[in-house]
């Protein structure tokens, strides 16, 4: 097919006092719908092409009829269920779950909560203090009186100068917790640095950004979650994008995005092409050569950019029938020590927020939603996944007695959690990329946060770009 390139020109010469600036996103996740919501605030008009038929991405919710479909169309597989995913389907219509394990970290202080206050849009959530589940059950982790005997070290930590932290950076928390941790501290330090980044390996994070982020995070719940599951969030922006005169075409797939000269001028969709001013990809970063022409990038950059990781997860769903009041809406982390993953720990999380109060299940029922954090290569590794949903189920019962409550369960898989990895051998890309007008938006830039926040923010960076 021949293209008429020759079109493409007339964008390049309209600044946004003479007519509306015109921004194609490419995906309707969390990080695309925010940076759309935002550049329709700022006046720009916005098209967002989505793939699939509906918002939120890898933070949609869905009736389990069409989760395992979903599921492998965003890295994610079904590892085990109980009974077989047709029975739960049949027996479960009324359910309503997200794509996995979801809770938003730092409540209002996280940039997801702030972009929809400084939206205007009304959403509700129910947040919690963590409990540790260990030889005994502790519920908050953090007692008064452990804070008090932290709190000189936590605030020298939290509040060090902010270029002291730039230094932090390349140092690890492992050697910060050789040279700091002691008894509960060492706890907190073992276990909030890998809850943050999502990885095991305390080798490879960034003591500097873990203290960063918590400073961020300071004074909000530590985790949080919609009322009505976590697409409510991606439905409420949509909403708002639509009522600001935005567009979002659903089920619609960007072919390649279109660079002549080093500049970004547009995109193909079903063999049309499109010119834009500004175009954001919210794809996991590594996937951007599948719709841009790598030739058009600094080879250097094409390098940097592939070799970038994301982080992968083992996540677990239980219904049960029953639940100890005790337990409603509280989230608890556990460590599961010397076993044979990367970082040789395993750090993961159970929470009782899905329930009928918080509207995703049916009258009187419960899921637990569990996770345990792990490269996407052991979670590409069909025994490791179900070592860790093992280990899951391990912790589980240290709880309750699930099994004798329980309806159904599902493990799956995923090897795309976050799409880059807050690491120190993995530094996450900035908004703006070496192509004029084209910039990178979604959870594998550098932005604040980890998962949702980070998307979140990512938003604000394109408009720091932008503006
Ligand atoms: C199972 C699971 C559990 C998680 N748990 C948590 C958690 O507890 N807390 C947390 O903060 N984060 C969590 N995360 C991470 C969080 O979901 C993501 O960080 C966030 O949703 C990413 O949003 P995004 O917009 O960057 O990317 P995405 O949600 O992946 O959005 C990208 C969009 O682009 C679309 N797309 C792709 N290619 C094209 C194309 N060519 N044309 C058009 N559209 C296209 C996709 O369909 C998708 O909708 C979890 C992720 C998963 C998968």
């Amino acid at each position: 097919m021949v293209y008429r390139l020759y079109a493409f020109n007339r964008r390049q010469t309209i600044s946004a006092g003479d007519v509306k600036m015109k921004a194609c996103v490419i995906g309707a996740g969390i990080g695309g719908l925010s940076t759309a919501s935002l550049l329709l605030q700022n006046g720009w008009e916005v098209e967002i092409y989505e793939k699939e038929k509906i918002a939120g991405g890898r933070a949609l919710s869905c009736k389990l009829n069409d989760y395992e479909d979903l599921l492998q169309r965003f890295e994610m597989k079904i590892i085990a269920t109980n009974p077989d995913m047709q029975q739960i389907c049949d027996m479960a219509k009324e359910y309503k779950i997200d794509l996995g394990f979801h809770l938003i970290g730092g409540g209002k202080r996280g940039a997801c909560i702030k972009l929809l206050r400084q939206l205007n849009i009304k959403a509700n959530f129910v947040g919690s203090r963590l409990g540790f589940i260990g030889d005994k059950i502790d519920y908050p982790i953090l007692k008064a009186k452990d804070k008090a005997a932290m709190l000189p070290r936590i605030l020298q930590l939290l509040f060090t100068r902010k270029s002291k932290i730039e230094e932090m950076k390349k140092l690890s928390m492992e050697e910060m917790i050789r040279k700091y941790g002691r008894g509960k501290l060492k706890l907190v330090l073992e276990l909030f640095p890998r809850l943050i980044t999502t990885v095991n390996d305390l080798s490879k994070i960034s003591a500097g950004e873990t203290f960063f982020a918590q400073r961020e995070l300071l004074g909000g719940d530590p985790v949080v979650y919609p009322y009505g599951g976590l697409g409510n969030i991606s439905k409420a922006l949509a909403a708002y994008i639509k009522s600001k005169g935005g567009k979002i075409f659903f089920g619609k797939r960007i072919k390649r995005i279109i660079i002549e000269d080093g500049i970004a001028k547009g995109v193909e969709i079903e063999g049309e092409l499109k010119e834009y001013d500004a175009i954001v990809s919210t794809l996991p970063v590594q996937h951007l050569f599948s719709i841009a022409d790598e030739k058009e990038f600094p080879e250097e950059w094409v390098k940097y950019i592939r070799g970038l990781e994301g982080t992968g997860s083992i996540l677990s769903y239980h219904a049960l029938k029953n639940l100890d009041k005790n337990l409603l809406n509280k989230s608890f982390v556990f460590i599961e020590r010397n076993v044979d993953f990367e970082g040789n720990d395993v750090v993961g999380m159970i929470d009782f927020k899905m329930n009928y109060e918080t509207g995703v299940t049916p009258k009187g029922k419960f899921i637990v939603q569990s996770y345990a954090i792990c490269t996407p290569h052991e979670a590409k590794n069909e025994r490791k996944a179900i070592e860790l949903a093992e280990i899951i189920e391990k912790n589980l019962q240290k709880l309750l007695p699930f099994k004798k409550h329980m309806e159904w369960s599902i493990h799956a898989a995923i090897w795309h959690l976050d799409g880059v990895a807050k690491t120190i051998d993995n530094e996450k890309p900035n908004v703006a990329t070496p192509v004029k007008n084209l910039y990178l938006a979604g959870d594998s830039v550098a932005s604040k946060g980890v998962g949702i926040n980070c998307a979140a923010d990512s938003a604000r960076l394109v408009m720091e770009e932008l503006f």
